[in-house]
């Protein structure tokens, strides 16, 4: 979420049938069950797109806290080369934080990951944080109430359906892939401060993305962005949600432009609003981080979400070597969020693990 001016086991289908760049010694699905050399190259694979999902996250976070100021792709790619460091907002403060969450408590406790949000709004509060998280902190310090029944009590009771959870969603779909237990994770690790149903439907769609990616590079399959889009709407549990789904899914069909796609699903702070069109940035051309970048950072709305979230989904598919090497070499924390991702994906190590840890 831009918070203002100051920092501010899928079905064999749905993904596809080819084959990713840098795995190309596979040949059709892996068995379910690895073992030798097949198992360590699934291991060192999964940590590659942990750490591509949680640098995507950051660099896509952060040039698109630049495109707010240097909205064409030139300026914005002068005002990125002029950085010394390339600076991330709440977006992957609070990413870093459920990843700690997750591998440090073993899983999602709603209390406990509340608390490392609070924690980390304090320690930097210049983050770009937008209103709603803020007021739950301070309202949970002061009463001790419970993170989740206070976010409920937001925007006349109904809690916000800003895209506030989607935005930190992707070490979920790190940790739980596309598993049955991850909309049970997704949904604790959202109600800490998004309570709405589409808030929360948001955040799993951007989990299922991130964890169908990484299971098709582990697999060595190449994703077909029709097959996933319509696998990822019928994933989605809530109305609105599903209809801006379908409607990605319709324009990968018939090649629309950016530009339309951006027009008819939106590009708002509200989930519904701007995290179809993240996906549809990833989907548009899924072998290639700087294109998704640019869709996402450039066509107006929240610009640091879209490309975070978009970022995610980019990076858990090509891996780290795809985002570009003056991206990520100049990222805050780099290597903290390589270390990070990477003891993220040693303590869910497979699908089946994910699944019997929650
Ligand atoms: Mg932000």
């Amino acid at each position: 979420m831009h918070g203002g001016p100051r920092a501010r086991t899928i079905p064999a289908g749905p993904v596809g049938d080819g084959h990713v760049a840098n795995n190309t010694d596979q040949q059709g699905p892996r068995p379910p069950d690895l073992v030798g050399e097949d198992a360590l190259a699934a291991s060192e694979t999964l940590r590659d797109r942990a750490v591509g999902a949680l640098l995507g996250c950051a660099v896509g976070d952060a040039i698109g806290e630049l495109a707010f100021t240097h909205a064409s792709k030139d300026r914005l790619q002068a005002a990125v080369a002029r950085a010394q460091h390339l600076v991330y907002t709440d977006d992957t403060a609070m990413a870093i934080a459920v990843a700690n969450a997750l591998v440090e408590d073993g899983l999602i406790h709603a209390q406990a990951l509340g608390d490392r949000f609070a924690r980390g709004f304090q320690l930097e509060p210049w983050r770009g944080y937008g209103p709603g998280p803020p007021a739950i902190f301070k309202t949970v310090a002061e009463t001790g109430r419970a993170y989740e029944e206070v976010a409920r009590e937001l925007y006349g009771g109904e809690g916000s359906l800003g895209n506030g959870a989607a935005m930190r969603a992707a070490p979920l779909g790190v940790a739980y892939r596309d598993t049955e237990r991850l909309p049970a994770a997704c949904d604790t690790a959202s109600a800490v401060t998004h309570a709405h149903p589409v808030g929360r439907d948001a955040a799993l769609l951007v989990a299922r993305a991130v964890g169908q990616a990484i299971e098709a590079a582990i697999e060595g399959r190449r994703i077909r962005p029709h097959a996933l889009a319509q696998h990822l709407t019928d994933g989605c549990r809530s109305e609105e949600m599903r209809h801006k789904m379908q409607a990605v899914t319709d324009y990968l069909e018939a090649g629309a432009q950016a530009e339309a796609v951006a027009d008819a699903v939106g590009r708002s702070v509200s989930a519904p609003e701007s995290v179809p069109f993240a996906v549809y940035a990833f989907l548009a051309t899924p072998d290639d981080f700087e294109a998704c970048l640019d869709t996402a950072a450039l066509h107006g709305g929240d610009r640091d979400t879209l490309a975070a979230m978009a970022g995610s989904i980019a990076g858990a598919y090509l891996g780290e070597p795809a985002i570009p090497a003056p991206w990520r070499s100049r990222i805050e924390h780099r290597c903290q969020l390589r270390e990070l991702a990477r003891r993220l994906a040693d303590a869910f190590p497979d699908s089946a693990r994910a699944a019997a840890a929650q």
